[in-house]
Parts: structure tokens; C-alpha cells; sequence
């Protein structure tokens, strides 16, 4: 690997200073609601395996908060079966693989849900207030938001990135996975 794998001491951290706009909408959720549901529990879940969590961490990651929601036998009777699936541990044992930017883009979130990609499914409004939260200046604001009203959600977080991290980003960001290792490999340097 070119990063260090992340544990679950280190995950309010590193959701903070690197996960992208999408994954760090989920993530603020999850712990907001102490709930996601499927689509955003496939998202986030896979998308944590990639950085390296592992499964028992990832169990108790999500235990710790749909536990306080649905109550602990609950978690283990309806959910914890979907994320020993997403490693590979259960079903057919296939080892899934993180969603991509392209995946995510064309997904279809529904009322209730916090998957997708908030350049393409959020209202400008709410865009807006999340980059403000994540730390984006207002200069590059006006670029970021331009870039999603003109449909170039990746560009949008590309934007985003570089903003953030005050270094360009040449490839530009094409899975959330590569947005989280480029930005630890630079605040690791
Ligand atoms: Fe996530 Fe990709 Fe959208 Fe960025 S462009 S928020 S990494 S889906």
C-alpha cells in the first residue's frame, strides 16, 4: 500500500482531513443519526474497507453507532451480516470493491438517503453550507459551485481538493479512494 491502513482511534481525525465531500457527508450523518440506510451503509462501508479498516473495526465502528439507534441485538440480528458481506465473510464471499466517482455519480438517492455526490445531488444551498464546513474559502467557493452548476462534479472536487490542500491535482479525482490517498500521502509528507 502507499498509505498506512486506518484504525479506529484515528477515524474522527482522518473523516475530518481526508475524506472526500461524499464520504464525509455520510460519515457526519452516521454519526448525527446513528443510522444510514443501504445505499449509504455500501457506500461509506466500502468505501472504509479501501482505506484499510479492518473487519473487526469496521464491525465495531458501526456497531457503536447503530447501537445507540436500534439497540445492540438489533445491529447484530440486521446488520451486522452486511458488513461481514462487504468483506467477503459471508454470501457468495466475493470481495466487493469501493464505488467510484462515475458509480456514485449515477446513483439515485432517495428521500432519506445520504449516498450519491453532494456536486451532483445536493440543492446550491446546501452545497455551499457543507464546503463552508469542510473549510473551503469563498474564492474558490465561487469556482467549486460554478464547476457543479455546469455538470463537472469531478472537476468540482478536484477544485475542492486543491483548495483544501493548497497543492494542485493534476490526475484530478476519479474515486473517492484515490481522493483520500493523494491527500495522505501530502499531509503525511
Ligand atoms: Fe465523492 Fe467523487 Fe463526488 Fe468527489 S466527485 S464527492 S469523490 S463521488
Amino acid at each position: 500500500r502507499e498509505y498506512a491502513d486506518i484504525s479506529l482511534k484515528d477515524i474522527d481525525q482522518v473523516a475530518k482531513s481526508s475524506f472526500p465531500l461524499c464520504m464525509r457527508h455520510l460519515f457526519d450523518k452516521l454519526k448525527e443519526d446513528h443510522h444510514l440506510k443501504h445505499g449509504g451503509r455500501m457506500q461509506l462501508g466500502l468505501f472504509l474497507k479501501g482505506v484499510g479498516l479492518n473487519l473487526d473495526d469496521a464491525l465495531a465502528f458501526w456497531r457503536a453507532e447503530f447501537s445507540k439507534k436500534v439497540g445492540l441485538e438489533k445491529f447484530e440480528k440486521q446488520y451486522a451480516y452486511g458488513i461481514r458481506h462487504n468483506y467477503g465473510k459471508e454470501g457468495k464471499r466475493t470481495d466487493y470493491s469501493p464505488y467510484s466517482c462515475t458509480k456514485i455519480i449515477s446513483s439515485t438517492p432517495g428521500t432519506g438517503d445520504h449516498h450519491g455526490c453532494p456536486y451532483r445531488h445536493f440543492s446550491e444551498e446546501n452545497l455551499r453550507a457543507a464546503l463552508g464546513r469542510m473549510g473551503v474559502n469563498s474564492r474558490a467557493m465561487e469556482d467549486v459551485i460554478d464547476k457543479a452548476r455546469n455538470r463537472h462534479y469531478q472537476l468540482a472536487c478536484t477544485l475542492t481538493f486543491e483548495a483544501l490542500h493548497g497543492m494542485p491535482c493534476d490526475a484530478g479525482i476519479n474515486h473517492p479512494n484515490q481522493y483520500f490517498s493523494d491527500s495522505r500521502k501530502i499531509l503525511q509528507s
